[in-house]
Parts: structure tokens; sequence; C-alpha cells
């Protein structure tokens, strides 16, 4: 029985297609989906981590952002530019100013979580590294080593467009931040979301690929910091919604918002902390007597991409309808992860756009619920390492890259072409 179960899995892994039955052999989405290569995926993070955490403000973030550009660009991918803000590193020790009062939250089967969760079952206590002599790898802590600069300097977002055939003055929105933080080299958070942008701009990019509607790649900056890039871009890009510019000439710089599309935390979905035991099979206490707990060691065959959106925003119908749009996506077109649906998007680059726009994110757990529950042990830590996850985990973040690309695509009105 065992061994069947090892060939079934073995199968699934070397054959990640499409459902035959359901999909039609002339269908474009499927043949655009069948472009996703696990692979090349796992390149594309590999190479995100070579400029370490990507932290803000440093020259590995400088670096990194114009590589993705680069990118960006040998794709084939338009009109690739940044958007420029001014963010202000305040001194440390400086009281960090209060976020808006966060959503009510609770319910009876545990503490409040962020978004509107509750925290239920097996918690793992969260937070974020700042100690960069945390990290044990010398070669890491070396390319980690510069702090962000204090005071007021200029940041920086890119992205890149795909331009509607039919409606150029209309778009969907597809993003990642490519900032990290924890001292480690930001590998699920967010070289995984950061990595699946990328690998969609590049499909969508391809000759012969048309979309009725377009498509903007972002990658955002300063995240992190409390979702600056991103809130940098509403500020200074809302109004500009659907101009022709100039007049005439069929060209919009900022076509009108239809859908927003974050990803952050791709790879991870280990399940609920199970407790932590002593050599001796005892569960290991705490010195109040509180007992530990500690994620499993292996992606959870029911892992699945949680697409999330926030049900007390302005745009909370027409979100539902976009999430759930991306779970019969991923119904029809995803290989081997299912997903599933939540309403406590929070924390996260889609939050500035919810109210404007409808407004989803996709990730490995629900960010409220789980991530706040300690359910990634890597989070924010040096251990967000690439060497530190396994092809299971790869695969759940090409799983996601193919709800997305399906969605976006049939939102978009795809054809592609014969060559
Ligand atoms: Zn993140």
């Amino acid at each position: 029985m065992k061994s069947i179960v090892a060939l079934s899995i073995a199968l699934a892994f070397a054959a990640p297609v499409v459902h035959a039955q359901t999909v039609p052999a002339d269908d474009p989405i499927a043949a655009l989906v069948g472009q996703l290569d696990l692979e090349k995926y796992k390149a594309t993070i590999k190479s995100l981590t070579r400029f370490g955490d990507r932290r803000q403000g440093t020259a590995r973030n400088r670096q990194a952002l114009d590589w993705i550009e680069a990118q960006l660009k040998s794709y084939g991918c338009t009109g690739t530019q940044r958007l420029q803000y001014l963010y202000t590193e305040a001194a440390p020790g400086t009281p960090r100013a209060k976020r808006a009062p966060g959503i009510p939250s609770g319910g009876a089967g545990g503490p409040p979580g962020q978004g509107g969760s509750t925290l239920f079952g097996n918690r793992v206590p969260t937070g974020v590294n700042t100690d960069p002599m945390a990290q044990p790898d010398e070669k890491l802590r070396a390319l980690n080593a510069e702090p962000t600069p204090v005071g007021t300097s200029q940041r920086e977002n890119v992205y890149c467009t795909k331009v509607g055939s039919k409606h150029p003055d209309q778009m969907y929105i597809v993003s990642a931040h490519m900032d990290g933080i924890g001292f480690g080299e930001a590998a699920n958070d967010d070289g995984s979301g950061t990595a699946l942008v990328m690998e969609l701009a590049r499909i969508f990019s391809a000759p012969g690929v048309e979309t009725e509607r377009s498509i903007r790649f972002i990658l955002w900056n300063n995240e992190e910091t409390g979702l600056n890039g991103a809130a940098a871009y509403v500020e200074q890009r809302k109004d500009l919604q659907g101009i022709e510019s100039p007049k005439g000439s069929g060209l919009y710089p900022e076509p009108r918002w239809l859908g927003m599309i974050q990803h952050d935390m791709m790879l991870f979905d280990h399940g609920m902390p199970i407790p932590k035991l002593d050599a001796q099979g005892r569960q290991v206490v705490d010195a109040h007597g509180h007992p530990q707990y500690v994620a499993p060691p292996e992606q959870r065959p029911e892992a699945d991409v949680n697409i999330e959106y926030q049900s007390v925003s302005k745009q909370a119908d027409g979100s539902a309808k976009l999430a759930w749009a991306f779970r019969a996506a991923n119904d029809k077109y995803a290989s081997y992860y299912p997903a599933a649906v939540g309403f406590h998007m929070t924390n996260t680059d889609s939050t500035p756009f919810m109210d404007l726009v409808p407004s989803i994110s996709l990730r490995e757990n629900e960010r409220g619920q789980q991530i706040g529950a300690g359910w990634n042990p890597h989070w924010h830590q040096p251990t967000d390492n690439y060497a530190n996850f396994s092809d299971k985990d790869f695969l759940l973040g090409l799983n996601a890259a193919q709800t997305t690309l399906a969605g976006v695509a049939q939102l978009a009105g795809v054809r592609v072409k014969a060559k």
C-alpha cells in the first residue's frame, strides 16, 4: 500500500499536467499553464536569493530591483518602468508610528488574530529576527551586512505591462513584494511570490500571446515596512486611471483597475504545529509550564493555496467574486494542490487597493489565522533560505502560479496565435 501511494505521488510530480478530461485540447489557457515549469520557477527564486534578504534601502535591494527589471525586459514585457517615492527610516529605538486600528476579530475558538481572524489550535510564537548575528552562514551574514540608512531617501517599485489588444484602457494587476527582512535569503517571503509574478510576465509576454485587457506585473518595495511601495503607487496613480495620454494616441499610462492580485509567501503549508517532544517522547514545556509546539517537517498532503479577500473592505463583494473565480481556475487548471477561499485578507500589498478595486491575495496559508499562529517557522527568520524548502514546497508555489495564470488569462481574455 505504501509503495502504491509513493508511486502515485511520484507520478503526480513527474507529470504536472492539467486535467485532460475537462479541458479541450485547443484551450489556450491550458497551453499557457503547461509552460509553467517547476525547475524554471525554482531557478528564478534561487537567483533572487543571490541578493540576500533584499532589505529596503540597501544596495542589495537596488541590485535585486535592477536584476528583476533586466529580466522583465528580456522577456519582452513592454513599458518596463519604475515608480519613485520617498521613505523615511527612523533612527533605531524610535517608537513606530501606530497603525490604523485593526479589524475587530476573534471567535470562541481561540484568541483574535489579524484581519478579523481567530487563532485556533496549537500555536508557536512569531516575530521578526532583527539580529544579523543570528545568521550562522558567514557568507550570507556578510551579504546582509549593510543596514538601511536612517533618514529620508528615494525608493522604487518596478513594473511592466501586457497591453490589451481590445481594451488597453483596462487592466488587472498581478504583484508581489521584492523586499525582505530577517537576515536570511527571503526565499519564501517573498522570493516565491516575486518569482511567480516574473514567470507570468515571461509567459504572457511571449510572441503570439494576446489578451483583450491589459495586465500589469508589479514588484513592490517596502512591503515589510508597512506596504509603503504599494501605498505610494495607489496615491500617485489612482486618479490617472483610464486617461488616454497623449490624447488620441491610444495609450493609457494607467489603465482602469479591474482587479488586484497579490502574492506573498507561496511555498510552505506543513499544517498546524504539533507537540514538540523531547528524547523520551514527552512534550517539552517552557519555564512557565506551557506546552511547546513545532511545525511538522514535511509539506502536508492536503496543502492548499489560500486565496483571501477582506470582508470589511468597500470592494468586498467584487473581491469575493474575484476570489471564487480564482478558486474555479485552480479547480480546472492546477496540477496538484487545491485552493481555498478566505475572507480575512490582511498585512499585504493588496490592502491599499481594497477599498478602490476588487483585491485578493494568494498565500501558502491564511495570513491571520495560520501564519499568525506560527505555522511557518521560517517567517522573517534567518532560515528563510532556498535550501530549507523541498520540491513539495516549491510545487505549492507553482500551483499558485497555475491558479493566477489561468484566473487572469480568463478574465483578461487570452488568445494564443498559431505560430
Ligand atoms: Zn511578505
